[in-house]
């Protein structure tokens, strides 16, 4: 039996009871696939300055490090919004992918076939679309110097090194290679120099990947491209903004936030978690759509852990539970045979992963 160090961070808000929801799933595939899991919760966000003073306590960096990989709900709430910003919530997340080392942030968006009606595109348009965007995150103008303000100006930076460009590319044709075996890579070359280094570096890297085919975009067709033909899409290699900004416009051709998994990756460690944040709005009262969390564990499965079985299985019982009707609230007015709540749609994703 294989066994895996896991860190749980539930966080604030329905973080909590999505994590179970999805710890719940992940026992039941381990029961199935000779696997066992050894949670360790630790403490991240409004609940983690509760307790400590500190939205991100040292021990918690530290034992996230000391796992396989870190599942992750979400963070944030009125209740901390007025505290000064190094004590907020966020900061402790931007902090914790910094020191964990993330650079690579990875987002598919998969269009449900049972979903199709919630998509704001047509069918026909985004029916198969399956795109996985890879974006660098923890380089580019959030980071760059020099930055500043005076009354009359302000300044941010876009800086990328060499080293930053490799790294991001090697993930995302090795991901590449796993899936449609097309990447296309996405710029601003046309204007800035540090995307006409960043294009001439991923060519560079390309060479090493001779079964995976390799096309350049400028950002602003990207744009355009992503809702005028999604499906030509496998891959996407992006920079920090841009990756920004696209990742949100892929994840929305999918219908609900609820439905979208995440996984933030580096050298040392990789942190799993959905896309949205706490929905402080209904939390407590057991509506919450669990799947974007569960997807996150079987992303986890897949690329931390290399049990892409699991993976698979947990993957094919999210969309049987679709394709029967099962629905949280968030998604009743699409094609609901039954409305059943976090709890529930978690048990019966676990109860068919394990079929
Ligand atoms: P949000 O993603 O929490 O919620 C946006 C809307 O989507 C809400 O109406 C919410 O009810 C709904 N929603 C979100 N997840 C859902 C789910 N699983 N099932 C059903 N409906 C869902 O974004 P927000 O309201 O802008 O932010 C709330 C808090 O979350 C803020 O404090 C914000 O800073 C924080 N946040 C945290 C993260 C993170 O932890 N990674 C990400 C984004 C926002």
């Amino acid at each position: 039996m294989k066994s895996y160090k896991i860190a749980l961070i539930k966080g604030d808000g329905i973080g909590p009871e999505i994590i179970d929801e999805a710890t719940k799933v992940l026992d039941a595939i381990a029961s199935v696939c000779d696997l066992h899991f050894d949670y360790e919760e630790v403490l991240m966000g409004g609940i983690a300055y509760d307790m400590t003073g500190d939205p991100l306590p040292q021990e918690t960096i530290n034992k996230s490090l000391n796992s396989d990989a870190v599942l992750f709900g979400a963070i944030g709430g009125q209740k901390w919004d007025a505290l000064p910003r190094e004590k907020r919530p966020e900061s402790g997340l931007l902090r914790f992918r910094k020191e964990l080392g993330v650079y690579a942030n990875l987002r598919p968006a998969v269009v449900y076939d049972e979903l199709i009606n919630a998509s704001s595109l047509k069918p026909k348009i985004i029916k198969g679309v399956d795109i996985m965007v890879v974006r660098e995150l923890i380089g580019g103008i959030y980071f760059g110097e020099p930055k500043g303000r005076t009354q009359e100006k302000g300044w941010n930076t876009m800086v990328y090194t060499r080293e930053e460009i490799v790294r991001i590319a090697h993930q995302a044709f090795r991901i590449a290679q796993t899936r449609g075996k097309k990447v296309c890579s996405i710029d601003k070359a046309n204007v800035l120099d540090v995307s006409q280094l960043w294009r001439d570096v991923v060519t560079e890297i390309s060479e090493q990947y001779p079964d995976v085919a390799l096309t350049h975009m400028y950002v602003d067709n990207a744009a355009m491209q992503l809702v005028l033909n999604p499906k030509q899409f496998d891959v996407m290699l992006t920079g920090n903004i841009f990756g920004d900004i696209l990742s949100d416009e892929a994840s929305m051709l999918c219908g609900s936030i609820g439905l979208l998994p995440s996984a933030s990756v580096g050298e040392k460690i990789g942190v799993y978690e959905p896309i949205h944040g706490s929905a402080p709005d209904i939390a407590g009262q057991g509506i919450a759509n669990p799947i974007a969390t569960i997807a996150s564990a079987s992303m986890m499965l897949r690329y931390a852990l290399g049990e892409s079985e699991a993976a698979d299985k947990i993957d094919r019982a999210i969309k049987r539970t679709l394709k029967e009707g099962y629905r949280t609230q968030d998604l009743a007015q699409f094609d609901a045979k039954e409305v059943c709540s976090t709890s529930e749609m978690g048990s019966i994703i676990a109860n068919y992963a394990t079929k």
